[in-house]
């Protein structure tokens, strides 16, 4: 009996931080099909949400300062992609593992272990990729609520 509350208590999630933010930029994908994003070289209004989440706080009594999270965002602003991360093919897929990376990086310096990580980028208001390693919460909710069942 005690079982069940243990394993749920387990994988109970302490911090979950999110950071909405966005970025402005330029680029014109190259591999061959035929879309709007290959024609020419254009604009996008990128919207992020950044979602970290930990069992426990850093040496800094915080996740990551916001500020530092926006600063990975600032290095893709107001940049021709295809220049700023060639050879890699400026996709919204490929922009969000950059992120992903780039928050990673930062983290190391509030934390010894890996905390989760998820990239939400938004290319229009009605397209988006989420990269991730590591489970989601969501993943995490099931696996907590399939322990629970098989408890019972
Ligand atoms: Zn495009």
């Amino acid at each position: 009996m005690p079982c069940i509350f243990v394993n749920y208590y387990i994988d109970f999630i302490m911090y979950r931080l999110e950071y909405h933010g966005g970025f402005e930029s330029a680029h014109q994908l190259t591999n061959a099909y035929e879309e709007k994003c290959n024609a020419s070289i254009h604009g996008h209004n990128w919207k992020v949400k950044i979602v970290i989440e930990t069992e426990k706080l850093s040496k800094r009594n915080m996740v990551i300062d916001f500020s530092e999270l926006k600063d990975v965002l600032n290095a893709f602003d107001h940049k021709n992609l295809n220049l700023v991360i060639a050879p890699i093919e400026p996709t919204a897929e490929n922009l969000a593992q950059l992120i992903h990376g780039g928050v990673v990086q930062r983290l190391k310096k509030y934390f010894d272990i890996k905390p989760r990580v998820a990239i939400t980028l938004w290319e229009t208001d009605k397209s988006s990729i989420t990269y991730y390693e590591n489970s989601p919460s969501v993943d995490r909710q099931d696996e907590a609520t399939i322990d629970k069942e098989n408890e019972f």
